[in-house]
């Protein structure tokens, strides 16, 4: 049988375990990326403040005491995307053909906007405001947990055209799935097994190694580590794990928290003014606190692009050493 055409709809290749989303809604999503390499303005940016109409009204804001809802007032708002990938109300299908796999789109597609004022880059804001973008993505993050039918929640950041921001103004966004994502499960599924074999989570085990060795090391504070990934995808590929284990984001310490918004601050600011994004990966919803498995960051700077060889294979070319790159964002040479 064939799906019918009820959109959002998720779609499984015929033999990979490769979901894509059917989103025909996106299409219409206005974009200020006229040309590739620059965002240009809005005529009147709808994440400034005072411009709240312009966006459906917030689900959350953390706002002075005795300001209203979708008025001026808030540090950092959060609303539904207006052009959702995944929405709550999506059509039922039922469609279990072998060949032709489908689910509804169903999901939560949230915007983080970061800032009141037109800053274009996280990195420019003050400690205390990324503090209060993470503590916002904690707190999504506990929220949607309780939303029925949603097994993972995604939380990333794109940031400049290249990484396929559409929007100037500083925002992130949270994408609740019904499913766990390919990557996240590869990752849970290799770290389980690693424990299994091992008795101890690889990312304790990585950290342990990564500061005995310091080679790419990036940024060491009392609660977190920022070093480059081994086998970074990106040049500056850098991941962001906190030393104490933990599975789930949303468990983070206050002193985790300050720390975490601190380096991942630096780290960025580090890198400049190009195109990025950053994703967490954290234990899906339904699992209970494991021994095996740690939540991190993952900052995957855009400066190479997606070429018909990571198309073709799922494999990735890095031109620049991870050891290199670790040297230049510690400003060694
Ligand atoms: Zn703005
Ligand atoms: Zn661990
Ligand atoms: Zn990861």
């Amino acid at each position: 049988m064939m799906p019918n055409a009820s959109f959002p709809q998720f779609r499984r290749d015929p033999l990979l375990d490769r979901w894509v989303l059917i989103a025909p809604e996106r299409a219409a999503k206005p974009t200020e990326c006229e040309a590739p390499a620059l965002l240009a303005h809005h005529e009147v940016c709808p994440f400034c403040e005072g411009q709240e109409y312009e966006t459906p009204h917030e689900v959350f804001a953390i706002r002075t005491r005795g300001t209203l809802p979708d008025t001026p007032g808030w540090r950092v708002r959060v609303i539904p995307n207006r052009y959702p990938a995944a929405r709550r109300d999506a059509p039922q299908l039922n469609a279990d053909d072998p060949l032709f796999p489908t689910r509804p789109g169903y999901g939560i597609h949230e915007v983080i906007v970061e800032c009141p004022q037109h800053e274009i880059a996280l990195a420019a804001l003050s400690d205390g405001n990324v503090r209060d973008v993470f503590g916002v993505y904690r707190d999504r993050l506990a929220a949607l947990r309780y939303q029925p039918g949603l097994e993972y929640v995604q939380v990333f950041k794109n940031h400049g055209a290249a990484a396929g921001a559409s929007v100037e103004h500083t925002h992130s966004q949270i994408l609740g799935l019904p499913r766990v994502p390919r990557d996240v499960r590869d990752e849970w599924d290799g770290a389980a097994d690693y424990h299994r074999r091992h008795g101890r989570c690889p990312f304790c085990e990585l950290l342990a190694q990564e500061l005995a060795s310091g080679e790419r090391l990036v940024r060491v504070t009392e609660q977190c580590v920022a070093f480059t990934a081994f086998a970074g995808r990106f040049p500056y590929e850098t991941w962001v794990v906190p030393r104490r284990h933990g599975s789930h984001f949303d468990q983070l310490t206050a002193a985790e928290l300050t720390d975490l918004a601190a380096v991942m601050r630096s780290v960025l600011r580090r890198l400049g003014p190009v195109s990025h994004n950053f994703v967490l990966h954290t234990a899906p919803l339904p699992e209970p606190e494991s021994a095996h498995y740690h939540w991190h960051w993952e900052i995957l700077p855009r400066l190479t692009g997606i070429a018909g060889y990571e198309l073709a294979t799922g494999y990735f070319i890095n031109p620049l050493p991870p050891e290199d790159a670790a040297r230049r964002l510690r400003n060694e040479d």
